[in-house]
């Protein structure tokens, strides 16, 4: 979560640069970070390109006036939710009121108070990053509720059904489908208990009673652990996991998070991955980090999903074509523990090709 003073950034739109030198220079030293646009046109054009957490926005501008870049970023969902505070030489009743009505979130009047508008800012910008703050609560809810509701629900059931025709089979003697059946019973028992280790894991995290503890891992050794994890379900599916890792390989990272990041990033690739199909799992040190991949020929994401993953506030079930639908939950415990660790994660990948997830974190000093 953002919540520090420095990152947040501010866009300064005035057709006079000398209006803008003066804002600019009183907002950099009270600690904002600035970028500034002499045109309506090129306002919406950074507005577009880079993150803004306020835009503060003169009226009067030739070609493209304020009101009107004002309307145009409020109708755009991208753009929607940045405030915008007009900063203008217009006092008339009508501009005040026009300002608030295409979506201004504020109206300053220059020559204006150091003090009122600093004021102003810091407010708008507090009075965002907790509405971020409270749409991810929100969201984080919303998910602990549906995988309640629904993802759970599923495994549980059929593991009643499954065991009630097991029952019966063998009640009536005639046992040929026992094999199978504890089989299906033995997956569903298993992907219930993931998503469980998951749900638990990430309550903790959320609620703030996980513990850090970075130590010096041993890459190989850790790899090879996860292997023998997974071996059951990847010979079911005939997948062959290889590890490519040196054994010099050591991380400084907590070994419980990145054992949940290994579970699940391998039994992703084995999920999304055909009968038949290769898993190479490889780490690489460069510099003070460690660049880790689980690297998958299964069925890839489109690229239009890609940027989908890892995010709390969007459903997995719109994600992707494959029959094997989750909860999106393992990506984001995953994100969240690298981000705790320091590292990132991102992934490569091509429909009907393949996919590498690839996370980074510290490497050992020694
Ligand atoms: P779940 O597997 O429970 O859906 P994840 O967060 O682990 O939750 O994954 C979210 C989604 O990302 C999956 O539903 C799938 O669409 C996609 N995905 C994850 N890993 C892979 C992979 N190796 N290959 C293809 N798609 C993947």
């Amino acid at each position: 979560m953002r919540s520090d003073i420095n990152r947040q950034k501010v866009l300064i739109v005035d057709d006079v640069t000398k209006n803008i030198q003066l804002v600019a220079n009183f907002l950099k030293q009270a600690g904002y970070e600035i970028n500034y646009a002499i045109s309506g046109k090129t306002a919406i054009r950074h507005i577009k390109k880079e993150k803004f957490d306020l835009i503060l926005l003169d009226i009067m501008m030739p070609e493209m006036d304020g009101f009107e870049v004002c309307h145009k970023l409020k109708s755009d969902d991208e753009t929607k939710d940045i405030p915008v505070i007009f900063l203008t030489a217009k006092a008339d009743i009508d501009s005040i009121t026009k300002a608030f009505k295409v979506g201004g979130i504020d109206y300053i009047t220059k020559p204006f108070n150091k003090a009122e508008l600093l004021a102003r800012v810091k407010t708008h910008l507090e009075l965002q990053q907790q509405k971020r703050n409270l749409k991810e609560l929100n969201a984080t809810k919303d998910k602990f509720f549906s995988i309640i509701a629904h993802d759970l629900k599923s495994p549980l059931n059929q593991l009643l059904g499954l065991s009630e025709i097991l029952q019966k089979e063998i009640e009536s003697d005639q046992g040929h489908e026992v094999i199978k059946l504890a089989k299906l019973i033995n997956e569903s028992a298993k992907s219930g208990s993931l998503l469980l280790a998951n749900l638990l894991e990430w309550s903790r995290s959320q609620t703030g009673s996980i513990n850090f503890n970075p130590e010096i891992l041993d890459m190989e050794k850790m790899t090879n652990e996860a292997i023998e994890l997974n071996e059951n379900n990847a010979i079911q599916k005939n997948i062959s996991i290889k590890s490519k890792i040196k054994s010099e390989i050591f991380a400084f990272a907590d070994g419980n998070m990145i054992r949940t990041i290994l579970r699940n990033l391998i039994s992703n690739g084995i999920k999304f991955t055909m009968n038949g199909g290769k898993i190479i799992l490889n780490a690489k040190r460069t510099k003070d980090m460690i660049t880790y991949s689980v690297s998958d020929n299964g069925i890839g994401i489109k690229i239009n999903d890609i940027k989908k993953l890892f995010r709390i506030d969007i459903n997995p079930k719109s994600v992707g074509n494959s029959v094997e639908k989750g909860t999106g939950l393992g990506l984001i415990l995953c994100k969240e523990f690298i981000e705790i660790n320091g590292g990132k994660i991102w992934v490569e990948s091509k429909l009907g090709e393949g996919s590498t997830f690839k996370f980074s974190m510290p490497a050992s000093k020694l």
